[in-house]
Parts: C-alpha cells; sequence; structure tokens
C-alpha cells in the first residue's frame, strides 16, 4: 500500500469521525457532550407537555381553549421573533397560568455557532419575554434539540436549564391519529412531552397545527386515564 492510499483511508476515517461528533450534537437526549434535562422526577404520576415554535396565533387560541376546557397547564417554548411579532397572545398564556420558556430569537441550527452568536440569541428571547409578561424564563429549549460547544456557558451564566423532551407525539410529520398513538406509547412518571403550535419564525410560512390540535383532546384524556397528571415544568422541575 502506498502513501497515497494511506492518506487517502486516513482522510476518510478522520471526515467519518467528524461527521459523527457533529451528528452526535443533533442528538436531543445525548448527556456526552452537555447536560440536556429530559425528564422530571419519578416520584408522583406527573407529567409535562411542552409546545415549541410559537407564540403563534390561531393554532395557540385553539390549543389554549382545549386545555382550559381540560383544566391542564402547560409549558410553551417560544422564539423571540414571534414574540415581538404577537405579544398579545403570550400575554394570554401567562394569564392563564402556563410556563414560558426560551426557544431562541431566529430558530437557527446551531452547528458551528459562536458563542456570542447563542448568547445573542437567547438575550434577546429573554427581553422580547420579559417585555411582555414581566419575567425572564429559567428553561431554555434548543432549536431542534440540538447543541453545540458554547452553548451551556452561556445557559450556565443565565442560570438556565436546558429541557428537551422524553416524549413526542412526532406532530411535524403525522396526522392526528398517530400523534395520539406516538405520544402516549411510552409516557412514564416525569415523562416531558413534545408538540409544537408553530413551526418557523418566518412570517410567509403558513402554519397549519390542526393535527396537533384534533389530537390534544385524545392525548388529555388518554393520559388521565393512565393515572397521570398534568403539570409545568416549573412544577415538575421545581
Ligand atoms: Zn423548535
Amino acid at each position: 500500500m502506498n502513501a497515497t492510499w494511506i492518506i487517502s483511508i486516513c482522510a476518510i476515517c478522520l471526515g467519518g469521525l467528524f461527521a459523527l461528533y457533529v451528528y452526535a450534537w443533533s442528538i436531543p437526549t445525548l448527556q456526552w457532550f452537555a447536560p440536556a434535562i429530559l425528564r422530571g422526577p419519578a416520584d408522583g404520576n406527573r407529567i409535562a407537555l411542552t409546545f415549541d415554535d410559537g407564540p403563534c396565533p390561531g393554532n395557540l387560541e385553539r390549543i389554549l381553549d382545549i386545555l382550559r376546557q381540560y383544566d391542564v397547564k402547560a409549558t410553551f417554548f417560544v422564539c423571540g421573533q414571534n414574540v415581538e411579532r404577537s405579544p398579545a397572545i403570550l400575554r394570554r398564556v401567562q394569564a392563564e397560568g402556563h410556563t414560558i420558556g426560551n426557544h431562541s430569537f431566529s430558530h437557527l441550527f446551531p452547528f458551528f455557532r459562536s458563542r456570542s452568536f447563542f448568547a445573542r440569541e437567547i438575550d434577546l428571547t429573554q427581553e422580547a419575554i420579559e417585555r411582555v409578561t414581566g419575567r425572564r424564563p429559567r428553561f431554555f429549549r434548543p432549536p431542534y434539540g440540538a447543541r453545540w460547544l458554547g452553548l451551556q456557558p452561556v445557559l450556565s451564566a443565565r442560570r438556565l436549564s436546558l429541557v428537551n423532551w422524553s416524549d413526542t407525539g412526532y406532530d411535524w410529520k403525522l396526522g392526528a391519529e398517530g400523534i395520539v398513538r406516538e405520544t402516549l406509547k411510552a409516557l412514564g412518571p416525569g415523562s416531558i412531552i413534545l408538540l409544537h403550535d408553530g413551526r418557523s419564525v418566518n412570517p410567509s410560512e403558513r402554519v397549519d397545527r390542526s393535527p396537533t390540535v384534533k389530537a390534544l383532546p385524545a392525548i388529555l384524556e388518554g393520559a388521565a386515564k393512565a393515572g397521570f397528571t398534568f403539570v409545568t415544568l416549573d412544577e415538575l422541575l421545581s
């Protein structure tokens, strides 16, 4: 085997390792590089519903109406840009006793970003939420649940906890029946469920979360029947 072959094989191996490294940061449940809370304590049968990517008028009112009807409190991870666009609906979220979390300002992938990028995305959103609600969130969820070097120190300096999820209804790709099935499939004490009320910070993109809205009553009823009580992340992780 000549030197060119050896160099080529080494380059392929290194490229593969680097691709694996980047991929690892995209796994929401991975604990190797930075801690992520995936579920709450197992004592009691408490679980938490979380909705990402809003506040998204239209979808969000429908979700809030259903939660009110079932007397259930949830947590909403909102994007700063959407908060600036739709502050009134966020006031309703707060007034109805739900918890509000930070889901970045622009909802961009975190790969190869700098520490100052993370700080700006997080601070702009904390400020936008505080301007509307008077309070700064204590929970952060990164877009896509993905992380990168430099994010954790920014969160630690702000005493923000990174919360991903243990369960999801895959509501970005499934219809209502599938969302209910997947959400309820593996629920356990302390489960944190990911669903969405929005999708993007792009105002020209139409966001229809009808499948999620349609699935919600069956999720609430199915979990209650299995003996679970819904609480906010504030309560679950206090
Ligand atoms: Zn998101």
